[in-house]
């Protein structure tokens, strides 16, 4: 049966007592969320002492995150939701609480998490957050070959659950939350710890254990990393990545505007204007290369005020711009021309860990991503990389794949044959003068 939509307050003092919640579940229409049978709520700071008491007793912890990046310009963590033993906890960070005792206390855990990386970044920005032990289990999925690695997917084939999907687009940063949406929240860790037990019985039967530790360590590693974004070129989004000259310009300047009317709004750029709206107004000087600002076509009735006014500062503003100053042609994908053998040594590379990845029934993504075996190309090793020392590829994949690569890599010196372009990879080549 469906529960009744009941919106909770998320500031119910009420400290979680497993008494109270047995008899909250017989309860109907009665129950608040700090008594929801399913979950217990932290939101105060009493309410928090019972959570830390239990984690300190168990030795791995499920966790999951909710942020509001599909509502907000900056996002930020809104939901944590913890699985410790049999129960589940929902923690609101945006609650008057001091985190930090919890943050400390989870990084000597062992944290089962599906698809750690979002997760592990979010909690490093938010609590300069370090985990030590991790079992992703997405990762786990994939490296035994699973061909649905979904965590919902992974909990109907194990256990004949099917968890609903209406959370997905909520936005998490609403308060108070309704609770048919923090039991969906809640669902995320409940069945985490067992999954891990399914998915280690697995890994251990192909003698994979080992190779899930070192992808584990590596996404503990990279999550404590900042990513350095470079924004210079960020406004050549899809559909508009060939333009040129002035249409160029009128999409950066355009782009530019939807940036700053977003972070002024705390809105996702996507909610301010679509790409279709910004290529639209590029497409234009596409067909008419010399259009004028009176010339231009009129702007959409949901266009209105400031945000109008700033619009059609931006535009005026582009089309100004003196041919000096606008775009530059955009730079080659992947950066400079690639040598025609480094692309022949690739291409043969990459057809031998298909084959490989097919013996082992795993995605070839997963035993070696295009730009690790890229970066192995450029550097041409006649032997193999000792231990940490394989870039991009972790030691279990070189284990794999060096037998194959550096047969290649000694017939590469020999001098690339022409006939090898039949067996090149997927991707789209630039070949001198193939462009002319
Ligand atoms: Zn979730």
């Amino acid at each position: 049966m469906k529960r009744p939509n009941v919106l909770i307050e998320l500031d119910a003092a009420a400290t979680p007592n497993p008494a109270a919640l047995d008899a909250a579940a017989g309860c109907g229409d009665e129950w608040t969320a700090s008594m929801n049978p399913k979950f217990n709520l932290v939101d105060t700071a009493e309410g928090l002492q019972p959570l830390l008491a239990e984690i300190a007793l168990h030795e791995t912890v499920a966790v999951d995150t909710e942020a509001d990046s599909l509502h907000h310009y900056r996002e930020k963590l809104c939901l944590l939701q913890l699985g410790v033993g049999e129960r589940q906890w929902i923690v609101d960070p945006l609650a008057p609480l001091a985190l930090g005792e919890l943050a400390r206390l989870l990084e000597r855990r062992e944290l089962i998490l599906h698809g750690a990386d979002y997760d592990l970044r979010l909690l490093h920005r938010t609590f300069h957050f370090k985990a030590e032990r991790i079992f992703d289990t997405m990762l786990a999925a994939q490296l035994v070959g699973r061909p649905r690695i979904g965590l919902a997917a992974l909990v109907e084939e194990y256990f004949g659950v099917v968890l609903p999907k209406k959370g997905q687009k909520a936005d998490w940063s609403r308060r108070p939350l309704p609770a048919e949406l923090l039991e969906y929240a809640a669902d995320d860790t409940r069945y985490l710890e067992a999954a891990k037990v399914r998915l280690r019985e697995e890994l251990a039967a192909k003698g994979r254990l080992a190779w899930h530790g070192e992808i584990c360590r590596r996404q503990i590693a990279a999550s404590r990393q900042t990513r350095q974004i470079d924004r210079t070129e960020s406004w050549r989004i899809k559909g508009g990545k060939h333009l040129t000259g002035r249409a160029a310009a009128v999409l950066r300047e355009l782009w530019h505007w939807r940036e700053e009317a977003a972070r002024r709004a705390d809105r996702p750029p996507f909610k301010i204007a679509s790409n279709e709206f910004l290529l639209h107004w590029a497409q234009w000087i596409v067909e008419q290369p010399h259009a004028t600002l009176e010339e231009a076509p009129e702007r959409p009735a949901w266009l209105v005020g400031s945000r109008l006014k700033s619009f059609n500062g931006a535009l005026a503003t582009a089309l100004a711009l003196p041919r000096a100053a606008w775009p530059g042609p955009p730079p080659a994908r992947g950066g400079p021309r690639r040598a025609l053998d480094e692309e022949l040594l690739l291409g043969r590379i990459l057809a031998a860990r298909d084959k490989i990845a097919r013996r082992l029934e795993m995605d070839p993504g997963v035993l070696g991503s295009r730009e690790a075996l890229r970066e192995v190309v450029r550097r041409r090793p006649q032997t193999a990389p000792a231990p940490d020392e394989g870039g991009g590829l972790m030691d279990w994949q070189l284990e794999l794949l060096m037998p194959a690569i550096l047969p290649i890599m000694k017939e590469g010196e020999d001098g690339p044959a022409a006939a090898g372009i039949a067996q090149m990879g997927d991707e789209p080549t630039s070949l001198d003068g193939a462009d002319t």
